[in-house]
């Protein structure tokens, strides 16, 4: 017998209807001769909603208590989907995070995994249960309910899928897998049939929704191979998994985008050493993330820097860097908020040279200008006028992945 772990959440789970499908489907599992364990996260909007509610009480998101408020969609969700179960005439057994018990660190809002006890969990298994446990939650040594980071029920499936040993950890959403490019903006965007942790890292990064981060990082770091497929079909979805030689024969493997990006330069501040640190130290210092990062040495010993921020981000990065500007003397400050981020990535760019000129020979062959760039050894970024976004994604899906 083996062991599948399951993830349900979001649209899947909306109503009674949608869970009556999802029992059916964890059922079909169960008769093909499997343990099952499903991992199940709120249904969508609830965690949103739960937060909000938290926030009209008390402005602070952080303490136990807002984690106990937001990890209440989990609860309902495990205890229908387990009834629609046993109505199906099977043998079900619910876990909330603490019941499992599920370890992790105290860092309310943001806490890791530490320990999973799958010890109750075979237990049930061997009376032939299938197991519902609630993801996103878990239990910090002071014996308070945690949560794992939003989006954080992707990483309570991988890494109880990681404890119990399971042969797949099977990720349901309202998508086939993960595509090539984003489908709504390129028609020839294919759905990828195998793709490295690595690869999948960059495409979450980059601006591929989907999957969790940390929940991608957990599956690469224990080898868990992932499964993304789609809840509402049958067909096989995008298995996520360590690398091997065929996909280092492609070069690209997709092209994604992010359009909450916005740019800041700073024109003409002294090129000294210590000037970019006071900038970028004066942001983390906010919570602000910098993404690309260009600096270039202009006339009589002055820099300009250049650096993208989240558009979330952009008004109050631009205020802390026009203080900092006008501090080091600078002669101006250049903001745009209509920047996007394109990116191609794909093991085989380590092994072949040229990618990046093809990517910009491509760009410039569409009037398409280049206004940063950043690249790592699988994926090259360009930031780009947001305006013209599509166009890039899909002139690049064309260069470099085809027609289908
Ligand atoms: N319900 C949680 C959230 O919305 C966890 C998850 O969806 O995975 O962030
Ligand atoms: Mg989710």
């Amino acid at each position: 017998m083996a062991l599948v772990v399951q993830k349900y959440g979001g649209t899947a789970v909306t109503t009674p209807e949608h869970l009556k499908k999802v029992a059916q489907r964890v059922v079909d599992s169960y008769n093909d001769n499997n343990d099952v364990v499903v991992v199940i996260s709120a249904r969508s909007g609830e965690t949103n909603r739960l937060s909000e509610l938290a926030r009209e009480m008390s402005p602070r998101q952080e303490g136990v208590e807002y984690d106990l408020v937001i990890s209440a969609g989990e609860q309902m969700i495990v205890g229908l989907l387990a009834l629609g179960i046993r109505e199906l005439g099977y043998k079900v057994k619910t876990f909330l995070g603490w019941q499992v018990p599920i370890y992790t660190d105290p860092l309310p809002t943001r806490a890791s995994i530490q320990l999973i006890d799958s010890l109750k969990i075979n237990a049930e298994l061997k009376k032939g249960a299938i197991i519902v446990v609630a993801g996103f939650q878990g239990i910090d040594p002071r014996g308070n309910i945690t949560t794992l980071g939003r989006g954080g029920g992707d990483t309570s499936a991988v890494a109880l899928a990681h404890a119990l040993g399971a042969v797949q950890c099977e990720l349901y959403s309202d998508v086939d897998g993960i595509f090539s490019a984003d489908p709504a903006v390129c028609s020839d965007a294919r759905k990828i049939d195998r793709i490295s942790y690595d690869e999948m890292l960059e495409l979450a990064s980059q601006g591929a929704r989907g999957v969790q981060i940390r929940a991608i990082e957990y599956a690469k770091k224990h080898m868990v191979t992932m499964q993304i497929r789609s809840s509402f079909t049958t067909e096989s979805g995008t298995v996520v998994t360590g690398e091997d030689a065929t996909m280092e024969g492609v070069v690209v493997t997709g092209i994604v985008y992010d359009k909450n990006e916005a740019k800041i330069a700073v024109m003409g501040i002294p090129d000294t050493p210590g000037t970019a640190a006071k900038v970028l130290t004066a942001l983390a210092d906010n919570d602000i993330s910098v993404d690309m990062i260009v600096q270039n040495v202009s006339q009589a010993e002055q820099a300009d820097l250049t650096f993208s921020v989240t558009k979330t981000d952009f008004d109050k990065a631009h205020q802390i860097t026009a203080r900092i500007a006008e501090e080091l003397g600078a002669r101006e400050i250049i903001a745009d908020r209509n920047i996007s981020k394109v990116s191609i990535v794909g093991l085989g760019m380590k092994n072949h040279a040229g990618v990046a000129a093809r990517m910009f020979t491509t760009l410039a062959y569409n009037n398409i200008n280049i206004q940063m760039i950043s690249t790592s050894e699988i994926k090259v970024s360009v930031a780009i006028d947001e305006k013209y976004t599509e166009l890039a994604v899909r002139v690049l899906h064309e260069a470099f992945i085809g027609y289908s």
